[in-house]
């Protein structure tokens, strides 16, 4: 075995520049990888989108004339017990239960509920999700239908703008008005572009007021306007949670302040003709926030009451059955692209009738999960396909940076001194991934602030993780004396540091590449762009205590004071050393 050269003044340096490039690379490119993340979640052409809708023919006649859908957004389930109005409605109709399916955040919530389309199909997995859901809605359902006494028309009602825009359809416009020179680029986007020149709303009144009481008059007018449809989105339990968390007393008072405006607004249903539907996106964690499977976070309430609800039955469904049982309500076929199937047991249906739903219900959702498997397997086998090559890459690059690592340390630009090693370089893992687990509440989407970016969340610990990484290296080297070892050892932190945070990243570009068609489990939501982050912070700390090491030894090296004080110091700890040693000599 060839033994490493002593630490050499150059080697050291040329070494320390070249890990500096190499930290600074992989923090720009995990840092705009990260940024990215979140992004690369939401997908605006799933293959649903791209299927035609599964319509079936109306199965029922309507139960309701009207349905008014209730969204409270982020309301659990316990918290929503003794409300009053819901316990009413839940007195004289149905008091069920929901799931909210992941991710848990809201617009996917939202889409799930109107669509039936969960958010792992329906493309739209996160709450920054851009661009109008092309998959068919209830409004469009309801709009399909010929008018037959109540009009055939969808309002809507909020304190929380985002929903209509989720719903805006490109108008076909005729042929004769497309513009062809935009078609000439040949792009998607032109072609789209010079096609679709006008959107319209999914909803045809859509108002938005500012809570409370401008919500009140909102949704009063829009259930006043005797439409098939009102579907009403009350967004403040949901700030309430996450500025407070969902245990605390202002997020219960949000909840009476929400169940107090629904009552007013809905005070024009007759629910003798009419039906009602509560439901939320989603839950809260006792701290506040959601988008994981955290059981508080999952149990919505299920509400029904009015006409055509079977009082006293009881219901168990998930967030995309929602859409399927107010079609069976208004008697119209469910949305075409659903995955959901409709509450039959809370529904007023003779017994042919719910046969017939059930097995239209079937029908729909095996043709769209066909959809949505083919898709799936696709897209594995296209993942597998290249994750050997990307894993033999990934492990050939760290193969060479162990023989550059091995290299360095021959010319002495390296040390790898196992005590300096072993406090320094896992110093930002152990504090980083402790502090998302511990602060994060366990490595669940949940952790995640309202409508933030994860990554953006995760920069937090990074940061601390970082400047602990900083004091921790400087404290492992400050009883260097020689300046050539102590960046030679600073070296050997910044290299094994380096290797950590990009064998990982190595290894998710193998294992979880973007785009993601399949979501990603709660733990791995976290962990992917917590890697991302990591190496982000980690490198750009490196790359900092490196520059502060580098400064270090010019500083240093070129004040004569310095040395003479070093010098002195150093003569004084061996003369100290060999007194010890004398005096344990005679004492032996
Ligand atoms: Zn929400």
């Amino acid at each position: 075995m060839l033994r490493a050269s002593p630490p050499s003044t150059a080697w050291s340096l040329f070494t320390a520049a070249l890990l500096l490039v190499i930290g600074l690379w992989g923090a720009i490119a995990a840092g705009v990888s990260g940024r990215e993340f979140m992004d690369d979640l939401d997908r605006p052409l799933p293959a649903l989108a791209a299927s035609p809708p599964v319509v079936e023919p109306p199965p029922n006649a309507p139960l309701a004339q009207r349905v008014v859908i209730a969204i409270i957004d982020g309301l659990r389930l316990d918290v929503s017990r003794g409300l009053p109005f819901l316990d009413e409605l839940r007195a004289r109709g149905v008091d069920g239960r929901a799931r909210a399916q992941y991710p848990t955040w809201s617009r996917p919530g939202y889409v799930n509920i109107l669509t039936g389309v969960p958010p792992a199909f329906s493309g739209v997995r996160t709450n920054r999700y851009r661009g109008a859901v092309r998959l068919d809605s209830l409004m469009d359902r309801v709009r399909a239908v010929p008018a037959t006494g109540t009009a055939r028309r969808a309002g809507f009602a909020s304190d929380y703008d985002p929903m209509p825009r989720l719903f805006l359809r490109p108008r076909l416009v005729p042929l004769n008005d497309v513009d062809i020179t935009a078609m000439d680029e040949g792009t998607a986007e032109a072609w789209l572009h010079a096609i679709h020149t006008d959107l319209r709303g999914d909803f045809d009144d859509p108002r938005y007021a500012p809570w409370p009481g401008g919500f009140r008059d909102a949704a009063e007018s829009v259930v006043a306007a005797n439409d098939a449809l009102a579907v009403l989105l009350i967004g403040a339990v949901d700030a309430a949670g996450h500025e407070y968390g969902g245990l605390e007393p202002e997020y219960k008072a949000a909840a009476f302040e929400a169940d107090a405006a629904l009552r007013a607004s809905v005070a024009g249903l007759d629910l003798t003709r009419d039906a009602i539907i509560v439901i939320a996106d989603h839950g809260h964690t006792d701290g506040g926030g959601h988008g994981g499977l955290e059981p508080t976070v999952v149990e919505v309430p299920f509400i029904l009451a009015g006409a055509g609800i079977v009082p006293g039955a009881k219901v168990d469904v998930e967030l995309m059955d929602v859409a399927p049982t107010a079609a069976v309500l208004l008697g119209i076929p469910a949305p075409g692209h659903g995955l959901g199937r409709a509450a039959l047991p809370a529904l007023r249906l003779a017994p042919a009738e719910a046969t017939r739903i059930a097995a239209l219900d079937d029908a729909r959702v095996r043709a769209n999960k066909a959809v949505v498997d083919r898709e799936l397997r696709g897209e594995r086998t296209a993942r597998l396909g290249k994750r050997a090559l990307r894993v033999a890459i990934v492990a050939a690059a760290a193969g060479l940076a162990v023989l550059l690592a091995w290299w360095l340390r021959l010319r002495g630009g390296m040390r790898l001194d196992l005590r300096v090693i072993g406090v320094g370089a896992p110093a930002f893992f152990i504090v980083y991934y402790t502090l998302i687990g511990v602060l994060g509440e366990r490595f669940s989407p949940s952790l995640l602030p309202d409508r933030g970016h994860i990554a953006l969340e995760l920069l937090k610990y990074g940061a601390i993780g970082a400047a602990v990484h900083i004091v921790i290296g400087w404290l492992a080297l400050r009883r260097r004396l020689e300046l050539a070892e102590r960046l030679a050892a600073a070296n050997g932190i910044a290299w094994l540091g380096l290797m950590f945070a990009m064998v990982p990243a190595g290894l998710l570009w193998a294992y979880f590449p973007a785009p993601y068609v399949e979501v990603p489990s709660p733990r791995l939501l976290v962990f992917i762009p917590a890697v991302k982050v990591a190496i982000a912070c980690y490198a750009g700390a490196v790359a900092l205590s490196l520059l502060l090491e580098v400064v270090v030894f010019f500083s240093r090296a070129v004040d004569p004071r310095v040395r003479v004080i070093r010098l002195e110091r150093a003569i004084e700890k061996a003369r100290a050393q060999a007194d010890r040693s004398s005096a344990g000599g005679r004492g032996r």
